[in-house]
């Protein structure tokens, strides 16, 4: 029996599930992409139309599409991207960080490339922690002044 995956949206108003033998995703270094998520790069995997269903939140589905094709789904509320109908195709693309729990995500191929932001670098030698630093640390660490 293939697993059952959940998602939802940063504030829960979209929520949606579905079904895959394996979760290989890819990742867009595109310079959209990169706008779209505020980020390096977008991580996404494809399920089947059939294998697909809203939970909840289908009519709080915002909408963008750029002549060229592209289609971003986002939640109206909350603005995060959710999934939406890849072209013409019967699937969905997901974007994998609106997923559930810690499934088995696999990135297989990376796109785009070409257009890699320059900050986005393979190795990393700055600071690191498992979870968020005091604030004043933080502040330090990207030399962010709070006097005005
Ligand atoms: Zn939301
Ligand atoms: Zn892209």
């Amino acid at each position: 029996m293939m697993p059952i995956i959940q998602g939802q949206c940063s504030c829960g108003t979209v929520g949606f599930q579905f079904s895959a033998e394996a979760l290989r995703a890819y990742q867009c270094h595109c310079s959209i992409c990169r706008k779209a998520t505020g980020s390096a790069y977008s991580t996404t995997l494809m399920a089947s139309e059939c294998d697909y269903v809203w939970i909840r939140g289908e009519e709080k589905v915002s909408s963008y599409s750029k002549e060229n094709g592209y289609t971003v789904n986002f939640c109206s509320c909350c603005g995060s991207p959710v999934p939406n109908k890849f072209r013409g195709f019967p699937l969905f693309s997901i974007p994998v960080g609106s997923l559930e729990g810690v499934p088995d995500i696999e990135v297989v191929v990376q796109i785009y490339l070409g257009s890699r932001a320059k900050w986005d670098k393979d190795y990393f030698e700055g600071q690191k922690f498992e979870e968020m630093p005091a604030v004043n640390k933080m502040l330090e660490f990207l030399h962010a002044r709070v006097q005005p």
